[in-house]
């Protein structure tokens, strides 16, 4: 089961990530929605700059045709009032030159109604020139129309350039037609004109008329584009829809350069103006500091994002090295409440901070009843000065590790014996000590089989009293003590007499039997604590005496021998008393430094044994003296 904190936990990195990702989309988004306002902003500025320059044009080509109308309806009215004679016709001819005085006009000519030139400011021979194929002519002899028609450009029959026709018919005072008077306008005054203006390297100036014929285009000195029929153009399909003047966007048919431009129309002539920009040409200075910029921000943008997966990387690492943590510290906290043993974290105060569950079956106190309260506590006064030596070494950096065997209180059983390993534990940060562990067993058992084992090594089995080997210990250090104290030292060898006759006679069993009962009388007479009743070997028994002199010594000797005689145990094999009776050797020393060692002590009460043997048995002899016991008891 994953909880949700954990959940949580590996979602982090997630979240980080998304935010690092969200910061770096806000900040593109920004920027792009800026650098496109900033675009809308130089197009708007060039829709107006394309505006303007419309409005000055179609105000320049008014007044241009304004004009060229102005002279042909003078011209006009004074043929028709004069008529059109010979006369007439010779001074309209030295007339004609000083009407010609702007450089917008090219020329003046003045058509019979056969087409026929009649006059002409033009410097030429035009007696044989006829121009009844023209459009404009046609048009007027078939409409009786007054006003003035602008017509398509054409190639000049006279000077050979594209120019722009303006005329008018006149008529017979009748009303019949007479004639058509025309002015030409030169397309390279526009050509030239427009020059003036700066409308970028693929800008334009364009002066069409309303059926979408070019009459004039900047840059257009060649004339390639003058007469070309653009009302299949998408501006002239739309033209009965669409408003009088206004921003237009389009993609040149003429050089298939993408355009926004301004179109138009003129108010009192049939003619419209286009002014346009290449929209490459507007957008390029935009264009140059959006890719700076944009540069900039996306540099910014891949160091954020770099910035940010280094530390996003860095949060799953520390995540998964946390749960690592957590996965070990849960190994461990397992092996520590699951030990048999009781874990401990002790501080520098000596209070517990963490006790393990097994405290419960060491103390009979819960971990809850134990935390805070001293490590000391329940520790057997005669152990603690020993327990508080070692801790306070720890602490004080003197050892690292201490074990040691002491003395519980248990709040049930009242005491057991325990075994603690301490080790130091340093601070994480500051590598300090900062306190002690210590893992603590309960040695009861253990210690009771040992007090057990050790004893079954000193004790004979057969009558309780010590052994042979716990007596020679013994008799080594009570001879050096009596040595460091200046005390006398005695010892009594008792030997069962003919006790070998005693088994034949009454059993093995009843010889044990015997022998136990000897044992007891011996232990009964070791009195002070320092006497030691030992079975020497078979039925040969030894009483350590110390702090006992010669006359002592014998004293003891005699009170066993009448507790033996009181116990009255049948023995027919001895005579003369047919009961059983023991010989006693013994011997009392005054160890100093010139006497050798204990062994002397034990020869000394051997060979009095051996005497009171030799000198016929239930007697003591004390070492150097032979004491027989009728002698004593006479
Ligand atoms: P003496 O008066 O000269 O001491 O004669 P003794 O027969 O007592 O001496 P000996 O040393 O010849 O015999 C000792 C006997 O003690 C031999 C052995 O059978 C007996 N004995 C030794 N240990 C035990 C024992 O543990 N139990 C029994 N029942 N008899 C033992
Ligand atoms: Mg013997
Ligand atoms: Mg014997």
């Amino acid at each position: 089961m994953v909880t949700s904190r954990e959940l949580g936990k590996t979602r982090l990195p997630l979240w980080a990530a998304g935010f690092v990702a969200l910061i770096c989309v806000a900040i593109l988004g920004l920027s792009a929605w800026r650098e496109w306002e900033a675009r809308n902003a130089d197009l708007r500025n060039a829709e107006i700059d394309v505006a303007n320059l419309a409005h000055s044009l179609v105000q320049h080509a008014d007044d241009t045709f304004e004009l060229a109308d102005t002279i042909l309806v003078g011209l006009v009215h004074r043929l028709e009032l004069d008529g059109m004679g010979p006369d007439t016709i010779a001074k309209l001819q030295t007339y004609l030159p000083t009407r010609k005085s702007s450089d917008r006009i090219r020329g003046i000519f003045v058509y019979d109604d056969t087409g026929r030139w009649l006059a002409t400011t033009e410097q030429i021979d035009f007696s044989r020139l006829n121009n009844s194929d023209r459009e404009y002519f046609r048009q007027h002899r078939s409409s009786p129309e007054k006003g003035t028609l602008i017509g398509r450009p054409i190639k000049s029959r006279s000077g050979g350039q594209w120019i722009i026709t303006a005329s008018r018919r006149i008529d017979h005072p009748d009303g019949s037609f007479a004639g058509v008077a025309l002015l030409t306008i030169d397309v390279a005054y526009f050509v030239k004109f427009y020059e003036r203006f700066d409308v970028g390297p693929n800008g334009s100036a364009s002066l069409l008329n309303n059926d979408g014929i070019m009459l004039a285009r900047s840059r257009d000195e060649s004339g390639a584009f003058v007469g070309r029929d653009l009302s299949n153009a998408p501006l002239f399909k739309t033209w009965k829809s669409r408003p009088a003047a206004a921003v237009y966007y389009f993609k040149s048919p003429l050089d298939g350069v993408q355009r926004l431009s301004y179109y138009q129309r003129s108010s009192r002539y049939p003619l419209m103006v286009l002014a346009s920009k290449s929209q490459d040409d507007v957008l390029a200075p935009w264009r140059r500091a959006a890719v700076a910029r944009m540069t900039f921000v996306l540099g910014l943008v891949l160091l954020i994002a770099l910035i940010g997966s280094y530390l996003v990387r860095q949060l799953v690492q520390r995540q998964r090295m946390a749960q690592a943590l957590v996965a070990k510290e849960a190994n461990f906290r397992l092996l520590a409440e699951q030990s048999s043993d009781m874990v401990t974290r002790i501080g520098l105060d000596n209070r517990l901070l963490y006790v393990s569950p097994a405290c419960a079956r060491i103390t009979g106190w819960s971990a809850d009843e134990l935390l805070a309260t001293s490590a000391l506590a329940g520790i057997h006064p005669e152990d603690l000065e020993r327990v508080e030596q070692a801790i306070a070494a720890l602490k004080n950096g003197e050892a690292e590790e201490a074990r040691f065997v002491y003395r519980q209180r248990h709040r049930d059983k009242g005491e057991i014996w325990a075994e603690a390993a301490l080790h130091v534990t340093l601070a994480s940060d500051s590598g300090e000590i900062d306190g002690v562990v210590a893992v603590v067993r309960d040695m009861t058992e253990q210690k009771d089989l040992q007090d057990k084992l050790a004893s079954l090594a000193t004790t004979d089995g057969l009558t309780g009293l010590a052994n042979r080997r716990a007596f020679d210990e013994r008799l080594t250090d009570e001879w050096a003590r009596a040595r460091r104290d200046g005390t006398q030292l005695s010892l009594l060898l008792i030997d069962v007499d003919h006790f070998k006759k005693f088994n034949d006679h009454y059993g093995h069993l009843a010889g044990d039997g015997c022998l136990r009962a000897l044992s007891r009388i011996l232990s009964a007479h070791a009195r002070r604590p320092a006497d030691l009743a030992a079975r020497y070997g078979g039925e040969e028994f030894a009483l350590l005496l110390p702090n006992t002199g010669p006359d002592g010594c014998a004293e003891v000797a005699e009170a066993i021998r009448r507790a033996l005689l009181d116990l009255a145990m049948l023995h027919a094999q001895n005579p003369p008393s047919r009961l059983v009776t023991v010989s006693v050797g013994a011997a009392a020393s005054l160890p100093s430094e010139t006497t050798a060692d204990s062994s002397t002590l034990v020869a000394a009460a051997d060979r009095a044994l051996y005497a009171a043997k030799d000198s016929g048995r239930d007697r003591l002899v004390m070492s150097g003296q032979v004491v027989p016991w009728p002698a004593r008891t006479a």
